[in-house]
């Protein structure tokens, strides 16, 4: 049987509950999943592209069915590589809509095999998102709810 297999990306500046969330819901539908740390030269950073990959790995250590890496291009170029046409994304709101709406009809353009697929979190965390946490975290408030412990603990690096 083909092996079903699909890509998440996004910035993960940091990985969120709401992100790992999304991930385990797409781990049981799909064989594989390539969760994919993409660069926007557009966006603030907190951390670095490595340091986010590395949060990412260690927020998902163990689970065989889930690969973590970054792409620095297109998400078609980075889909094609991974020789899969599945996006996977994340709607909190029908706020997201609109912009994610936008993206998977230009990817589409860009490749017609491609397919994005929305999963919907847990309502605890519809109002999350990793610019909550930054800014939070830049005021030194607690975000020991929205986040693992080990990206807590680097928030609290980075504050000092
Ligand atoms: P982007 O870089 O595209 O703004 P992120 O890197 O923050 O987005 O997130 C990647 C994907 O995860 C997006 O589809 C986003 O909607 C989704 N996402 C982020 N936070 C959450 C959350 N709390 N619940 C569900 N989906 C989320």
């Amino acid at each position: 049987m083909k092996k079903k297999t699909a890509v998440y990306p996004g910035s993960f500046d940091p990985v969120t509950f709401g992100h790992l969330d999304i991930i385990e819901r797409a781990a049981k539908i799909f064989d594989h999943i390539f969760v994919s740390v993409f660069t926007h030269s557009s966006k603030k950073n907190m951390f670095s592209v490595p340091e986010r990959v590395v949060m990412l790995k260690t927020a998902l250590k163990g689970k065989k069915n889930i690969t973590v890496d970054c792409f620095d291009g297109l998400l078609v170029d980075y889909v094609k590589k991974k020789k899969t046409d599945v996006v996977i994304r994340g709607l909190r709101a029908i706020s997201d809509l609109e912009y994610e709406f936008q993206i998977a009809a230009i990817n589409r353009t860009l490749y017609p095999g491609i397919e994005t697929v929305f999963f919907m979190p847990r309502q605890r965390y519809t109002y999350l998102s990793s610019s909550v946490v930054r800014d939070i975290a830049h005021f030194r408030g607690d975000v020991s709810k929205l986040v693992p412990p080990h990206v807590a603990k680097a928030i609290a690096r980075r504050g000092k």
